[in-house]
C-alpha cells in the first residue's frame, strides 16, 4: 500500500508519493497539484466543497467558506460555516479527507498512511491538532515532518554524494521557519531550527489590504467579511505582481465604488517593516544556535510561496551574502520531501543510503519552586529538554519538596525560552500527592520524551512509592493554553 507525503499548507496543500524514480506530486481531480486549503458549503448549505471550488466562493460567500485556518490549529477558535461552527482541526480534516481521496484516485489504490509536514516552529499543541485532523480523515500519521526539513530532504535526495551546509528559509502563507542543515555522505542533519508560527505571506497581504483601505478612506478592521475578503483578494494580486521599481495596479470594487489601486515595492517595505524585522530574528537565532558563520553556508534554499516576494529574496541575500538558490520549486519542495520521508518510513530500498536527523526547535521543561535566603521562587523555568536537542530524546530530572510536610508538588509543563516560566507556553499542569516528610526528603522524577514527530510525552514518578503517572500532557489537554501571537 502506498504511503504518501502531504504538505498541509495555510494557503495550499499538496500530495506526493515516493516511487522508484524518486518523489512525484499527485494531481487532484482537477489535474492540479496545488489544492487550496479552503473549505466551504454550496448554496444549499449542505454540500461540502474543498479546494478550488471553495476558494472561488470566498469573496462572495465568506459566511459559507473557511480559509487560512491552519493559523488556528491547536487553539479553541471556531470558524462559522453556514449554520455550524468548526475548529481548525475539523476543517483541516476535511482538506485531508479530500487529499486522501485524490491520492487514491491518482494511484488507483487505497491510501491509509501518510507523512504530514508541519511548520518546524509548530508547538506540541499544534502538532497534536494536526495528528488529530489526520485521524479524523482516517489517515494514520507515520510521522510529522518539519517543513524546512522536508524541503531539505527533497534537495538532499538528489545530491546524496555532496557535502554542504545549507540554510532553508520557509515562508508559507501563515508561518516562517528557518533551519540550518549539514549534509555529508547521504546523512542530512538538522543543526538548528527556529521560526515564528504566526508570520507568513498572509500578513503581508493584510498589510497591503489595510493600506488600500486606508488610502480609500476606509477603516480596515471594521469592514464586513465580504469586503475584507475582496480587499485581501486584490492585495494578494498586487503582492504577486510587485516587481522592484514597477508599481502594480489593480481594480477594486468596494462599497459600490470602483477604485483603481496600486502598490510599489518601496511602499510595501515601508508598511511591512515590522514584519521584515520579525523575519530577521529567527535567522539570527538559528545561525547562532547552530554555531554557523554566514560564510560557512554554501546554499540558501527558499521555500514557501511567499519567498517569491522580491523583498524576501533581498533579505536572504543581505543576510547570507549570496544569491538564494532558485533551483527548487518553492511550492513543491515540502510535499516532495514529505514523500521521501514516507519512503524512508516504508524502508524503500532506493533510499537505503539516506539518513535524516532532526531537532526540537523549543526548550521544554517545568516551572520549579526553590527556596533562597528564606524566600520562595516559584516561577523559574527549568528546561528538561533544551532546544535543538536531536530527536528522538528522553530525559528526566528529579524535583524535591522544599517545605517540611509538604503534601503536594505542583508540576507545570512549559515550552519556550524565557527563564520566567509563565512567559512561556503552558502545555499542561498537575499536582502530585507525596507522603509527608521533612523538606527535601520527598522527590518526584519528571521524564520528558520527545518522539521523531516532535510530540512530547511527560511521565511523573513519585520516587518514595514508585507510583507512576503517565501521559501527563494527554490527560491535561484541556489545560493547554492558546499559542500567543507575538506582536511586531
Ligand atoms: P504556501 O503556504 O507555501 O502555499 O504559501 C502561500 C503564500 O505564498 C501566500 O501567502 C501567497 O500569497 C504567497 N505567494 C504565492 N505566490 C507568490 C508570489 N508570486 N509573490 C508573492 N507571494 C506569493
Amino acid at each position: 500500500m502506498p504511503q504518501i507525503g502531504i504538505d498541509l499548507g495555510t494557503t495550499n496543500s499538496l500530495i506526493a508519493v515516493h516511487e522508484e524514480g524518486g518523489p512525484r506530486l499527485l494531481p487532484n481531480a482537477l489535474g492540479e497539484v496545488m489544492t487550496p486549503s479552503v473549505v466551504g458549503l454550496a448554496d444549499d448549505g449542505e454540500t461540502l466543497l474543498v479546494g478550488r471550488a471553495a476558494r472561488m466562493r470566498l469573496v462572495r460567500h465568506p459566511g459559507l467558506t473557511a480559509a487560512r485556518f491552519k493559523r488556528f490549529m491547536g487553539t479553541g477558535r471556531r470558524l462559522r460555516l453556514g449554520r455550524r461552527s468548526y475548529g481548525a482541526t475539523e476543517l483541516s480534516a476535511m482538506v485531508l479527507r479530500q487529499l486522501k481521496a485524490d491520492a487514491e484516485a491518482a494511484l488507483g489504490e487505497p491510501v491509509t498512511e501518510a507523512v504530514i509536514s508541519v511548520p518546524a516552529y509548530f508547538n506540541g499543541v499544534q502538532r497534536q491538532a494536526t495528528k488529530d485532523a489526520a485521524e479524523l480523515a482516517e489517515l494514520k500519521v507515520l510521522r510529522l515532518i518539519n517543513e524546512p526539513t522536508a524541503a531539505a530532504l527533497a534537495v538532499g535526495v538528489q545530491e546524496r554524494e555532496s557535502e554542504s551546509t545549507f540554510a532553508v528559509l520557509d515562508l508559507g502563507g501563515g508561518t516562517f521557519d528557518v533551519s540550518i542543515l549539514e549534509m555529508f555522505e547521504g546523512v542530512i542533519e538538522v543543526r538548528a531550527s527556529s521560526g515564528d508560527a504566526n508570520l507568513g505571506g498572509e500578513d503581508f497581504s493584510e498589510r497591503i489590504a489595510a493600506d488600500l483601505a486606508g488610502g480609500a478612506g476606509l477603516d480596515w478592521p471594521r469592514r464586513d467579511p465580504a469586503e475584507q475578503e475582496a480587499l485581501l483578494a486584490v492585495a494578494e494580486e498586487l503582492k504577486r505582481a510587485l516587481r522592484p521599481g514597477q508599481p502594480a495596479r489593480a481594480r477594486l470594487a468596494l462599497g459600490g465604488r470602483e477604485l483603481e489601486v496600486s502598490m510599489t515595492a518601496e511602499r510595501l517595505e515601508e508598511i511591512a517593516s515590522g514584519l521584515l524585522a520579525r523575519l530577521r530574528r529567527p535567522i539570527d537565532i538559528c545561525l547562532n544556535d547552530s554555531g554557523t558563520e554566514v560564510e560557512d553556508v554554501d546554499r540558501v534554499i527558499l521555500v514557501g510561496g511567499a519567498t517569491r516576494m522580491p523583498m524576501m529574496q533581498h533579505l536572504a541575500s543581505r543576510i547570507f551574502r549570496q544569491l538564494p538558490d532558485r533551483s527548487t520549486d518553492p511550492d513543491h519542495a515540502i510535499a516532495l520531501g514529505a514523500a521521501v520521508q514516507a519512503g524512508l518510513a516504508a524502508r524503500d530500498a532506493a533510499l537505503d543510503d539516506l539518513v535524516m536527523t532532526d531537532v526540537a526547535p523549543f526548550s521544554m521543561g517545568i516551572a520549579s519552586a526553590s527556596m533562597m535566603n528564606g524566600r520562595y521562587f516559584t516561577n523559574r523555568f527549568s528546561p528538561i529538554l533544551e532546544r535543538n536537542t536531536i530527536l528522538p530524546a528522553s530525559r528526566s530530572q528529579v524535583f524535591s519538596t522544599i517545605q517540611d510536610n509538604q503534601r503536594l508538588i505542583e508540576v507545570k509543563i512549559y515550552q519556550g525560552e524565557s527563564a520566567i516560566a509563565s512567559e512561556n507556553i503552558l502545555l499542561g499542569e498537575l499536582e502530585v500527592d507525596v507522603p509527608p516528610a521533612p523538606a527535601g526528603m520527598q522527590s518526584i522524577e519528571v521524564r520528558f520524551t520527545y518522539d521523531v514527530s516532535g510530540l512530547l510525552a511527560v511521565d511523573v514518578t513519585i520516587l518514595a512509592t514508585g507510583r507512576r503517572i503517565g501521559n501527563v500532557i494527554d490527560n491535561l489537554a484541556s489545560a493547554m493554553s492558546r499559542p500567543r501571537r507575538p506582536r511586531d
